[in-house]
């Protein structure tokens, strides 16, 4: 191992003792064999969502327990690689935009309105595109209006407006939130896979970019304020007194039963089930082949929890059936795709590398094997990442298991087993695109040629990843039974909710929400 690997695993092993906590007996009262304890709000689940929360009830003044059924916080946040899209026209502004995404704007205005919300974001960007064009603009446009049309329309119009509207309200408050709890970003504002416009941000650590950049100043902040955070502590029924959800119960890793009493309620903040075979099966029509042992990026822990355990009290669900794949690697890289290509056995392009995932997964299962190559160059792996892959581990590392690295296009081509000829000829017509700015595909990411040895493939198959559809929720984060009735005493974001991302989620816009409404959550369950 070098001395980067070295150093880096170090951050690895520092990370994630900073991510467990003390043992949990030491802050739970235990008595007649049975640990009892109370808050003013009890939060189900310590990923981005249950962690926001908590910190805002804690900001409210009120008190707050976590509880996380794993030995460390974090769920499937920490395994984010973490774009974070949000809005931000003054930053968007030092950056260019091309000619192909200005009519990308233009096609999204003219699109007929579905309700009174489209047409009133549509109104806001059109009055905003006059004046650019009256000032003969080039920089990078965005708004909130922009964002929540974009997830709207990339959800098929399944998503709930009233969410959304909210959701692209708060994202920027959000992010500077963020920034205020510690967390340090990139300067370039990218577009992550999937996100289909240049508004992701990320974070950036010591160990790289990955979620844990947004749960570690989360969970200092809770420490530091008198938050408990109970890890092992698996919750398994809400307690219900007189139609209001009062606290929950649940087992110990140690078989030691606990109930936890919330004087103001509870927020259910428990994931999504990507990695429970039972329930994809149970809720998923789109894709085929879609059994068992379809691979996962989720930890263990996505087990639909919350969804089960709010839908015994009454909550009703939606979009249970938009389960998302993306393709995923190992050896993945952080938020980058503006000058990457990815390619077949045959070494061809086939797909726009910037459309939704859906799309991109639909056609690599399309493609012999049902895998493919993305190809980058020095530009992204060196220049823009330092040779860092998301999980924090130096790309060479990856070398010879998911990712491929040679000085030339032929050495790599010969290393991934796809003819040289073609993949040459792929990468040239490629970089007349660039100079375009346009391909027969419909591409409207650009950056740089692809010319600029090391080159590196990196191998791509679909995963399970996020599941759109959960717990019903209004635009407080209150959780709605079956006849659109509020659960007193019930709120929940994140994944464990349904309704922002429709029926296909945008890359970058899982953390967006799950802290948006994870802050929403917490400021009303105080109100
Ligand atoms: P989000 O992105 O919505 O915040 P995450 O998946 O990041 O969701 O986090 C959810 C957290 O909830 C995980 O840490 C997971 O272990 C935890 N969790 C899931 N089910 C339970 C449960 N029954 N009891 C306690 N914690 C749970």
């Amino acid at each position: 191992m070098g001395k980067r690997s070295l150093a880096l695993l170090l951050c690895l092993v520092l990370m994630l003792s900073l991510v467990a906590c003390g043992p949990a007996e030491e802050t739970a009262p235990k008595a007649e064999g049975i640990i009892r304890d109370s808050a003013d709000v009890i939060v189900v689940g310590s990923g981005g969502a249950g962690m926001s929360a908590a910190v805002e009830v804690l900001r409210a003044g009120g008190s707050v327990i976590v509880v996380e059924k794993m030995p460390f916080v974090g769920g499937n946040t920490l395994l984010a690689a973490s774009a974070f899209n949000a809005a931000n026209p003054e930053e968007q502004r030092k950056q260019e935009m091309s000619p192909t995404m200005l009519t990308v704007i233009k096609d999204l205005i003219a699109l007929e309105p579905v309700d009174e919300y489209m047409a009133r974001w549509q109104d806001e960007i059109r009055a905003d595109i006059e004046k650019y064009e009256a000032e003969g603009a080039t920089y990078l446009y965005d708004s909130p209006a922009l964002h929540k049309l974009q997830t709207y329309v990339g959800g098929d119009y399944v998503g709930n407006p009233k969410l959304i509207d909210v959701y692209g309200d708060k994202a920027l408050e959000s992010l500077q939130w963020l920034s205020e709890l510690g967390v340090n970003w990139k300067e370039d504002i990218t577009s992550a896979v999937g996100a289909t416009w240049t508004r992701s941000h990320t974070p950036t650590d010591d160990w790289g970019s990955n979620g844990s950049s947004f749960v570690l100043p989360q969970k200092k902040f809770i420490e530091e304020n008198g938050g408990k955070i109970l890890l092992e502590h698996k919750a398994e029924e809400l307690v219900v007194e007189d139609g209001k959800v009062v606290g929950v119960k649940g087992t110990t890793a140690d078989g030691t039963p606990f109930e936890l009493r919330g004087e103001k309620g509870v927020v259910l903040a428990t994931g999504g089930f990507a990695a429970n075979p039972e329930m994809r099966e149970k809720y998923n029509k789109f894709w085929a082949n879609a059994g068992p042992d379809v691979p996962t990026t989720n930890p263990s822990s996505s087990t639909g929890d919350g969804i089960l355990m709010a839908e015994a009290v009454g909550a009703n669900l939606v979009g249970m059936e938009w389960i998302q794949m993306v393709t995923f690697s190992d050896a993945a890289i952080t938020a980058a795709i503006e000058n990457s290509i990815q390619v077949n056995q045959a070494g061809e392009r086939f797909v726009r590398e910037d459309g939704r995932r859906d799309e991109l997964c639909q056609a690599i299962l399309e493609q012999e094997g049902g895998y493919c190559y993305r190809i980058y160059d020095a530009h992204t792996i060196v220049d823009l990442l330092d040779g860092i892959s998301y999980k924090g581990v130096p790309i060479e590392d990856y070398v010879g298991n998911g990712a491929y690295m040679a000085d030339t296009l032929e050495e790599l081509a010969e290393q991934i087993g796809v003819p040289y000829d073609t993949l040459q000829k792929t990468v040239d017509e490629f970089n007349t695109y660039v100079e375009k700015g346009e391909d027969p595909f419909g591409r409207m990411l650009y950056d740089k040629k692809l010319e600029k040895g090391p080159y590196y493939a990196v191998k791509y198959r679909p995963h399970f990843h996020y599941t759109m559809g959960g717990v019903e929720i209004n635009e407080k984060a209150q959780v709605l039974d079956k006849n659109g009735d509020i659960i007193p005493g019930l709120y929940a974001a994140g994944e464990v909710t349904g309704g922002v991302h429709g029926s296909n989620r945008l890359g970058g816009n899982a953390t967006t929400d799950i802290i948006v409404f994870g802050r929403i959550a917490g400021q009303n369950i105080m109100k």
